[in-house]
C-alpha cells in the first residue's frame, strides 16, 4: 500500500465510524494498522487506534476499547501530539464513566484540563468541566457539580470564535445542579432561556435534554401535568434519533407521572409502549452481540491470513520467525532441543520453464501437503519463500531429526505428480541443524546454519540430506 492509499483508508475509517458502521470500521482499522506499521506511519496508526477504540466503545466491547486505547497511548507517548493525547483522554473518560470508576474519570479530566490550558483550548476545558459536573452529580455532590459547571461556563465564554452551543451545554449542567439544590427560581429562568434559544433547532440531543430537564424541574415541584408535558416533548425528540436508553428513562418517568395524575388509561398505554421498547432494546443488544461475534470471527480470519502463505496455506516466514524466536528463548531456559530443517526443490526453475508457472504452483502445493502429512501438530512448517521451506521440530534429537528428513525426502521423491498423464519426478535437498550444536538463540542463527548445509546438499548432487558443516 502506498502513502496516498493510506490517507484514503484513514478517511474511510473515520467515515464508517461516524455512519455507525462499526463492524466495517473495525475491520478497516485493522487493515490501517497493518499497513501503518509497514510504512511506519504513526499518524495513521493513531487514527486507526482512536477509531478502533471509539467503535468498540459504541458496540459495548469495553475490554477491546481499553486495549485499543492502550495501544494508542503507547504510540502517542513517542509520536503523538497534544491533539492525539486529548483524543485519548476523551475516550478514556467515557470508559471510566461507563465503568463508574469515578476517581479515574476525574483524574482523566484533570489531565484534559491541564493540557487544554496549556494549549489555550477553552472548548476542551469547558467540556471537561461539564463532564466534571456530571461526575459530581453522580456522586450527589451538587455544590461541587454547580461549581464545576460554572467554571465550564466561564471557559466556554473565553472560547474564540464564540460558540453558543458550548455555553448551552454547561448551562444544562448548571440548571441540573440548581434543581437538585432546590434553587427553582434561577433554574426556571435558565431552562426557559435555553428552550427559547433558536440554536437548539440544530442540536436535537441538547434540545431533548432541555425538555427532559424541564420535566425533572416540574416533577421536583410536584407539578405533574406540566412535567408530563415536558417529558412527552423530549420523548418525541428522542424518538427521532433513537437513543433507546434515554427513551426508556423518559417512558419510566411518563408512566410514573400518569399514575400520579390518576390517568389509568394513559398509564396502561405507556406501559404497553414501555414493554415494546424493552423488546427493542433487547433486540438491539442481541444485534450488538452478533456484531461482536462477527468481528471476532473476521479478526481470526485476518490473523490467519496474516500468518499463512497464500499458495500453500501453511505458515509464512514472518509467523515462523516470531514463533521460533519464542521457542528458542524458552528452549534455552528448559535446555530443550529444537531442530531446524531447511529444504528447497531441486531444479525447480526448469520445471517452471518446461511445464509452466501454474504447474510449478501445483508442485509447490503438493510438496507442501505431502510434508504436512508427515508432521506432528506442534511442529512448525512454513514456506520461507519461493521453493524454499522450513520445518521446526521440538523435543527431538538431531539423529531422529535426520531420520525424519530422510522420510520427507522419500515421500517427495515418491510423489505422483502428473503433467499430461506423464509423471514428473520431484526431489528436494535438505539442510538440518539444531539449537544445541550451533548454540542458536534466534531463528536467523539456526536458519543460517541449516541453509549452509542445504547449500552443501545441493553441491553434493541434490536429493539428499546434509547434517554437517
Ligand atoms: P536448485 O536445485 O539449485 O534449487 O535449482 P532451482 O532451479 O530450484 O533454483 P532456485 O531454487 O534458485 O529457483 C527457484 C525458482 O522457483 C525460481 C522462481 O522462478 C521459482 N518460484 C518461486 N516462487 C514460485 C511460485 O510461487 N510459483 C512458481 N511456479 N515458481 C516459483
Ligand atoms: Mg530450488
Amino acid at each position: 500500500m502506498v502513502k496516498e492509499e493510506l490517507v484514503i483508508l484513514q478517511k474511510k475509517v473515520g467515515m464508517l465510524r461516524v455512519e455507525g458502521k462499526y463492524k466495517e470500521a473495525i475491520e478497516n482499522c485493522y487493515e490501517l494498522i497493518e499497513n501503518g506499521k509497514q510504512l511506519k506511519d504513526y499518524k495513521a496508526l493513531l487514527v486507526a487506534y482512536m477509531n478502533l477504540a471509539a467503535s468498540y466503545y459504541c458496540i459495548g466491547d469495553m475490554e477491546a476499547t481499553f486495549n485499543s486505547i492502550e495501544s494508542h497511548k503507547q504510540i502517542c507517548d513517542k509520536h503523538g501530539d497534544a491533539e492525539d493525547i486529548l483524543g485519548s483522554y476523551n475516550v478514556l473518560f467515557l470508559l471510566y464513566d461507563y465503568n463508574k470508576d469515578l476517581d479515574m474519570a476525574k483524574k482523566t479530566l484533570d489531565k484534559s484540563i491541564a493540557l487544554g490550558k496549556k494549549l489555550n483550548k477553552y472548548n476542551i476545558i469547558s467540556n471537561a468541566y461539564a463532564n466534571y459536573s456530571h461526575i459530581y452529580q453522580l456522586e450527589e455532590d451538587y455544590e461541587q457539580a454547580l461549581e464545576m459547571a460554572n467554571m465550564g461556563l466561564e471557559m466556554a465564554k473565553l472560547h474564540k470564535p464564540v460558540t453558543p452551543i458550548l455555553e448551552l451545554r454547561v448551562k444544562l449542567n448548571i440548571a441540573k445542579a440548581l434543581i437538585e439544590l432546590g434553587n427553582f427560581e434561577v433554574s426556571k429562568s435558565l431552562i426557559e432561556e435555553m428552550i427559547n434559544d433558536s440554536i437548539l433547532d440544530s442540536f436535537i440531543r441538547e434540545k431533548t435534554q432541555c425538555y427532559h430537564l424541564q420535566g425533572v424541574f416540574y416533577y421536583k415541584q410536584q407539578l405533574y401535568v406540566k412535567a408530563f408535558e415536558s417529558f412527552s416533548q423530549s420523548k418525541i425528540l428522542v424518538e427521532s434519533y433513537k437513543d433507546l436508553y434515554l427513551l426508556k428513562d423518559i417512558q419510566k418517568q411518563r408512566s410514573k407521572l400518569a399514575e400520579l395524575m390518576g390517568d389509568i388509561n394513559l398509564a396502561y398505554n405507556i406501559q404497553k409502549e414501555y414493554i415494546a421498547l424493552l423488546s427493542d432494546i433487547s433486540k438491539s443488544e442481541l444485534e450488538l452481540v452478533a456484531i461482536k461475534l462477527q468481528i471476532k470471527h473476521s479478526m481470526t480470519l485476518m490473523e490467519k491470513k496474516a500468518n499463512t502463505d497464500y499458495l500453500t496455506g501453511i505458515y509464512n516466514r514472518s509467523y515462523m520467525e516470531t514463533t521460533v524466536n519464542g521457542f528458542l528463548k524458552q528452549a534455552h531456559k528448559d535446555n530443550e532441543r529444537i531442530i531446524c530443517m531447511v529444504f528447497d526443490l531441486d531444479g525447480f526453475k526448469s520445471i517452471n520453464d518446461e511445464y509452466g508457472h501454474l504447474f510449478g504452483d501445483e508442485v509447490i502445493k503438493q510438496v507442501s501437503e505431502a510434508c504436512s502429512s508427515m508432521l506432528r501438530e506442534n511442529d512448525i512448517f512454513a514456506r520461507f519463500g519461493g521453493d524454499e521451506f522450513v520445518i521446526i521440530l521440538k523435543g527431538m534429537t538431531l539423529e531422529n531429526g535426520e531420520k525424519k528428513a530422510e522420510q520427507i525426502l522419500n515421500i517427495v521423491r515418491n510423489l505422483n505428480i502428473l503433467n499430461d498423464g506423464k509423471r514428473i519426478p520431484i526431489t528436494i535437498s535438505i539442510g538440518i541443524t539444531d539449537n544445541l550444536t550451533c548454540a542458536a538463540m534466534y531463528f536467523n542463527e539456526l536458519f543460517n546454519v541449516a541453509d549452509l548445509r542445504l547449500y552443501k546438499a545441493k553441491n553434493s548432487g541434490r536429493n539428499c540430506v546434509c547434517a554437517v558443516n
